[in-house]
């Protein structure tokens, strides 16, 4: 069997003196999609940059593909995992496309320009999240939704096979945040990409993912399929307010008592 795409070996994370996890394992093959959940504040963004290699452990490792992270060069790792910050800032003034094409950076060599086809790749992955048409805007005129879904079209474009997503579904209406966990439904099941994200909603944790990873706050966390982990009893303790849970043709909701 191949290398996992995302393994973590007894990771330890820590953030301003906080334990965010404590030796946790965590392996994701090619087409799985793991959600992550906890209150704010419990070190979910923290975990997930560190799962992008973005910030060392303080003990064990992270695995993108097989190769320890910390041995591997930014663009090395930029072709192994795509990673959506929790906020975005844009510095530089440019258009939607220029900043879509900045997810095929780590595909060029040092003194390429963008080609036709990967102007090609970003007009598509402009088109999959809604945005065509607006190729030419500056970025700086959009909305909060129209920002969060170029964001996601620029990690379509980087084309990598693990994808690490802190709150993907921010500022999106119901419709695009629909559309967004079906996107990426869609590269886990005809791509083979692995998707990890950082979710607030249960519901659709249980609705688009496999696994759910819970973490606590205070270095505590649990791992499981999402019908054993998402429950009301867990979510309860997990977020500190009485659930109770109901089932709709398969679907699993939550309603605060
Ligand atoms: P989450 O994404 O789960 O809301 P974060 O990972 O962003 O949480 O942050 C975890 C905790 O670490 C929070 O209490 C936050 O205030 C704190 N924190 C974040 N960055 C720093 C920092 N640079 N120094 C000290 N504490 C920080
Ligand atoms: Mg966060």
């Amino acid at each position: 069997m191949s290398a996992p795409l995302l393994e973590a070996r007894q990771l330890s994370v820590e953030i301003g003196g906080k334990t965010v996890v404590d030796r946790m394992n965590l392996s994701l093959q090619p087409g799985e999609r793991l959600a992550i959940l906890g209150r704010n504040g419990a070190g979910k963004s923290t975990l997930l940059s560190t799962l992008a290699g973005l910030r060392p452990p303080q003990a064990g490792a992270v695995l993108l593909d097989g190769e320890d992270c910390a041995l591997l060069a930014p663009r090395q790792a930029a072709l192994r995992r795509a990673w959506l910050g929790q906020f975005q800032n844009d510095p530089f003034g440019s258009t939607v496309l220029e900043t879509a094409l900045t997810g095929r950076h780590p595909h060029l060599g040092r003194w390429d320009w963008e080609s036709k086809h990967d102007a090609e790749l970003a007009r598509k992955a402009l088109q999959a999240v809604g945005l065509d048409g607006m190729e030419t805007r500056q970025v700086h005129t959009l909305s909060g939704g129209e920002r969060q879904r170029l964001s996601i079209a620029t990690l379509l474009t980087q084309a990598a096979m693990l994808y690490l997503l802190d709150e993907p579904l921010s500022h999106l209406d119901l419709n695009h945040q629909m559309a967004v966990l079906e996107l990426f439904a869609g590269a886990a099941r005809d791509c083979g990409a692995a998707v990890v994200m950082v979710l607030h909603d249960p519901a659709l944790a249980h609705r688009f993912c496999d696994r759910a990873l819970l973490v606590y706050g205070d270095g505590r966390c649990a791992q499981g399929t999402v019908d054993d982990i998402l429950t009301a009893e867990t979510l309860s303790e997990l977020y500190g307010y009485g659930l109770r849970q109901i089932e709709d043709r398969g679907h699993r909701c939550f309603i605060p008592e």
